[in-house]
């Protein structure tokens, strides 16, 4: 079978990419964001999608992530090992205009590292930064639990779409990097 350099670029890569956070923090905004530019504003999103397959340029390659939504699963406290399989990303989405949210992120990344690879590349991220009036977690304090945790952090708005493309594209591109080393 023949084996060239560019059948190698031109190589397809598909990560799973897990959305956890409480429930209504806006995730599946943020994916109906990302992959349809769609934004709802009642919880409509999150009925049905398992996941969506999104192709991305990384430096010039498509590479494809495959984002899971909990499709409400977690109002149940009920995110299924399932769920996590697999996955080497994580954006892990708290309320900025929500402190409980921001208290839950704790469980909800023990959770992922009992589930998961503990290399899985994760973000912390603030979503509803257009709620600024509303504001409950600063900037500040979101980065410092980042920091301790050793996570990428972002604050987003699925409303007004800001960093939304930004969160998963780093993740995206972190797992890239890590693969291309082992690679090449
Ligand atoms: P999920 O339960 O985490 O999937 O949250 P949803 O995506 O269903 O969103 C919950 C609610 O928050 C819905 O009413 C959304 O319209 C709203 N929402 C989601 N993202 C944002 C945002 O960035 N800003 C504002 N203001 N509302 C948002
Ligand atoms: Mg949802």
């Amino acid at each position: 079978m023949a084996y060239n350099g560019e059948e190698v670029q031109s190589q397809d890569y598909l990560f799973k990419i897990v959305l956890i956070g409480d429930s209504a923090v806006g995730k599946s905004n943020l994916l109906a964001r990302f992959a349809r530019d769609e934004f709802y504003s009642n919880s409509k999103s999150t009925i049905g999608v398992e996941f969506q397959t999104q192709k991305m340029d990384i430096d010039g390659k498509e590479v494809k992530a495959q984002i899971w939504d909990t499709a409400g699963q977690e109002r149940f406290r009920a995110v299924t090992s399932a769920y996590y399989r697999g996955a080497v990303g994580a954006l892990v989405v708290y309320d900025i205009s929500r402190r409980p949210t921001f208290d839950s992120i704790g469980r909800w990344l023990n959770e992922l590292h009992t589930h998961s690879d503990m290399n899985v590349v994760t973000i912390l991220v603030g979503n509803k930064k257009d709620l600024e009036d509303c504001r409950e977690v600063s900037t500040a304090e979101g980065q410092a639990l980042a920091e301790a945790q050793g996570l990428f952090f972002m604050e987003t708005s699925a409303l007004d779409s800001s960093n939304v493309a930004a969160a998963f594209e780093t993740v995206v591109k972190e797992i890239y990097d890590i693969l291309s080393r082992k690679v090449f």
